[in-house]
């Protein structure tokens, strides 16, 4: 995985439902991450729901211009969860790195990539393209790699949705205004 798999890691577990075992589990798709999914226990739930609190909070600062205290938090979070590239093998010849130590829980291994996935994004795009759904239902945080840093949006699906919503709101504002 490239720094900006890793960086889109992070904004998964933000989004993530980490009520139980099993939503924590949905986090883990696709074939790198299958084996946390297998591996993960009831002690890194804890761990990563407060990890999770700590990123929303650096998404929370990129959106309101807060350059200086999203370096301030990445910052410790890459201290609290380092990263320590290791080559690992499950089969012999299938050689791929791992980014915490052996014997490093669930936990400590994706938060040492997603942290640092998007310490290094934060380092090439900068703060200011860290977003949060425009949606108020929603919340979902984003990175925003739209070419003019325009995006409101998480999902075509919240886009659209709220554009339906603001289309409504103005057709019941103009059939009130006009007089029977
Ligand atoms: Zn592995
Ligand atoms: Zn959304």
């Amino acid at each position: 995985m490239n720094f900006d798999a890793y960086a889109r890691t992070a904004v998964d577990l933000v989004n993530a439902r980490l009520d139980d075992l099993g939503g924590l589990k949905a986090l883990f798709t696709g074939e790198e991450l299958a084996w946390m999914g297998d591996e993960v226990t009831e002690k890194d739930l804890a761990g990563l729901r407060r990890a999770q609190r700590r990123l929303r909070e650096v998404f929370e600062y990129g959106t309101s211009g807060r350059d200086a205290d999203v370096v301030t938090e990445l910052n410790s979070l890459l201290e609290a969860y380092p990263v320590q590239p290791r080559i690992s093998g499950h089969d012999a010849g299938d050689w791929h790195m791992h980014v915490t130590g052996r014997g490093a829980s669930v936990g400590a291994e994706y938060l040492a990539g997603a942290v640092w996935g998007l310490s290094v994004w934060l380092c090439e795009y900068g703060s200011a393209r860290f977003g949060i759904c425009a949606d108020e239902r929603c919340g979902n945080v984003y990175l925003d790699t739209s070419s003019n840093n325009c995006r409101r949006f998480c999902s075509e699906r919240c886009a659209t949705r709220s554009h339906v919503a603001a289309h409504r709101a103005r057709k019941r504002a103009a059939t009130t205004l006009t007089p029977a």
